[in-house]
């Protein structure tokens, strides 16, 4: 198929073109768009993606990257610039071609009815947990998510969130959004009796 360069069951290596690298906050997040009609079709919440960032030699290794969300043939990430690979990652344009290999892990474990369900993101942790999100609501099994971060410009996908009807709560170290503290805190006071089952979904700093 197209750019398939390896089949390893439902994993490919692959070339994918870049349909959008959107800068979302200056120099520090980005959502990528690729277009990878395979992986769209079997990747499940929780898995990720394999990136060479560069044609060239450096960084020899791949970066690893969560599938954020999957529309129709087209998979989106969401990163942050950490070091090299990130910033030569945020410099490849639309319409040239990332060699990937994915979806690779095993995905989140979902849960039975009847489970009451929190979603804690911490910053850029909110790129998984989103198409989780999205996964539940189409099941409709309810759930909270808590999203926590530093500062206002950390806080992601805060409306995307809310688009899918569940409850969403937000916390800033510096409370400049939200609640004043840790994401953690948000999670304290909505933790059980003991005979309450929970189950908690994490992702990033949180
Ligand atoms: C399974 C998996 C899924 C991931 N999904 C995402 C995602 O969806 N979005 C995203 O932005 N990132 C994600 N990451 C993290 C991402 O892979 C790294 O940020 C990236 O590889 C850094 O590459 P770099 O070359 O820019 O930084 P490097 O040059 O490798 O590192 C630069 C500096 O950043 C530090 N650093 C590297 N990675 C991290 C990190 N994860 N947290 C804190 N400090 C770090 C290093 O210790 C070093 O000091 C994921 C990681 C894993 C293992």
């Amino acid at each position: 198929m197209g750019n398939v360069l390896n089949y390893f069951g439902n994993m490919v290596q692959t070339k994918a073109e870049i349909i959008e690298n959107r800068e979302l906050l200056p120099a520090t997040y980005y959502q990528l768009s690729l277009k990878v009609q395979r992986i769209a079709q079997v990747s499940k919440p929780g898995q990720f993606l394999h990136i060479k960032v560069n044609q060239g030699i450096f960084p020899l290794l791949r970066r690893p990257f969560s599938i954020h969300r999957v529309r129709r043939e087209n998979v989106d990430l969401l990163y942050k610039i950490r070091g090299k690979g990130t910033k030569i990652l945020s410099r490849r344009k639309r319409g040239q071609y990332l060699d990937l290999i994915g979806p690779l892990g095993k995905g989140y474990k979902l849960p039975d009815k009847g489970v009451r369900i929190i979603l804690v993101a911490g910053g850029i942790g909110v790129a998984s947990l989103y198409f989780l999100a999205e996964e539940l609501t189409q099941r409709s099994l309810p759930y909270i998510t808590l999203i926590g971060g530093k500062k206002s410009e950390d806080i992601l996908c805060r409306d995307e969130f809310k688009q899918l009807g569940g409850v969403v709560k937000i916390s800033t170290e510096d409370g400049s959004l939200g609640r004043k503290g840790l994401v953690t805190d948000l999670l304290q006071e909505l933790l059980p009796t003991p005979h309450c089952y929970l189950r908690l979904w994490s992702d990033g700093n949180a």
